[in-house]
């Protein structure tokens, strides 16, 4: 089965061809991250009206790197939601179109199932039941994949999602957007026990996560240092912070893990691509004997192949989508 993926929720216009949700024959990627930088983040508006002047071009730049023709697509998936409403819309009304034209079913992507699918495409041996940690700029949740597409959600983030702490303190430490990569990189000059920042306690419900109490206490530091006149260390405070924000993230995954007894575990979306959480992630994985999965760089943030990686499985479920479906800005992620 060979599925086109199409993934417009935010700023990067991409489209992918995925052979049987684990080979990628191409996966496009058109961000938009200059165009948004001058404006410290996302304008909703310039980010649909670049999908439209692009979506066309990646997507049959995709078909035509894939070395197929849309004749031989099995079918049109596209992430419907959750994410900016203008953005979104330009992916599903190509998808309808395309659906329409060339008589191929259509099928809709949750963006965060496809995330989750990323470790498809990149371990072959990652199959369900396996812990999933979904850290992006949207969202952070702790999960149970109990099978493709049914998923279970133990633990979700109280106020900031990682990805979004990562980017305001970026910002206000004077790193610009987008955030998390360029934090990662002040990270490896500084000290991570410079500062020990207060990591949440939930006791009534050891999953969740909070960032905001973290993301807090860097930006009084600053405030602090400036008021007092005092030099920065701006390495040391992202360190700190990355390694107060890994640890979390990677401590209440093995935990869900170990109180399961699954021992899968997978980690997915934007933060996923940070080499410390990373680092983390496997290490605690091996002390437990837990096999530890995650995906490639290029496919930890926004892109298509996952998209149509995640469709597969939708297909397998018999999810297909008719021309009354729309775009879906918070989309909610259906457990069952
Ligand atoms: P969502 O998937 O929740 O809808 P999104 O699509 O905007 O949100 P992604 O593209 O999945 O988010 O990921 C982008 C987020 O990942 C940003 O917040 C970014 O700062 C963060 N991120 C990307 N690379 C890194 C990194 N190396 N370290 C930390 N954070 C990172
Ligand atoms: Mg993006
Ligand atoms: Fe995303």
């Amino acid at each position: 089965i060979l599925l086109l993926g199409i993934e417009t929720s935010c700023d990067e216009t991409a489209a992918a061809v995925v052979k049987n949700g684990r080979e990628v024959l191409s996966n496009v990627i058109s961000s938009q991250v200059a165009l948004h930088a001058e404006f410290g983040g996302v304008v909703p508006e310039i980010a649909s009206r670049n999908h439209l002047e692009k979506i066309d071009e990646v997507i049959r730049l995709a078909v035509k790197e894939a070395g197929i023709g849309f004749s031989d697509l099995s079918g049109i998936s596209v992430t419907v939601g959750p994410g900016l409403v203008g953005a979104l819309l330009v992916g599903v009304s190509e998808a309808k179109a395309l659906s329409y034209a060339l008589k191929k079913p259509l099928i809709p992507v949750h963006h965060i199932e496809g995330h989750i699918a990323a470790n498809y495409i990149s371990h072959a041996d990652c199959q369900p039941p396996f812990v999933c940690l979904v850290a992006s700029g949207g969202h952070s949740h702790l999960l149970l994949v109990e099978d493709y597409g049914k998923i279970k959600i133990f633990g979700r983030t109280r106020d900031d999602a990682a990805g979004e702490a990562f980017d305001k303190v970026a910002r206000a430490v004077g790193l610009g957007y987008p955030g998390g990569p360029k934090l990662e990189k002040m990270a490896k000059e500084g000290n991570p026990d410079a500062f020990h920042f207060p990591t949440a306690k939930m006791e009534d419900s050891p999953y969740d996560f909070s960032f905001s109490g973290v993301k807090s206490a860097v930006l009084n530091e600053m405030n602090r240092k400036k008021m007092l006149s005092e030099e920065v260390h701006v390495a040391d405070l992202c360190a700190s912070f990355q390694e107060n924000v890994t640890e979390v993230l990677s401590e209440k995954a093995i935990l869900l893990c170990k109180d399961l007894g699954v021992s899968r575990l997978a980690i997915a979306g934007g933060v996923s691509a940070n080499g410390k959480l990373r680092e983390k992630m496997q290490e605690k994985a091996e002390k437990e004997g837990i096999s530890f999965y995650s995906p490639k760089i290029i496919l930890c943030t926004d892109n298509a192949a996952m998209i149509a990686a995640a469709g597969y499985y939708e297909w397998k479920n018999g999810n297909f989508a008719d021309y009354s479906v729309n775009a879906y800005p918070s989309l909610s992620l259906t457990e069952g």
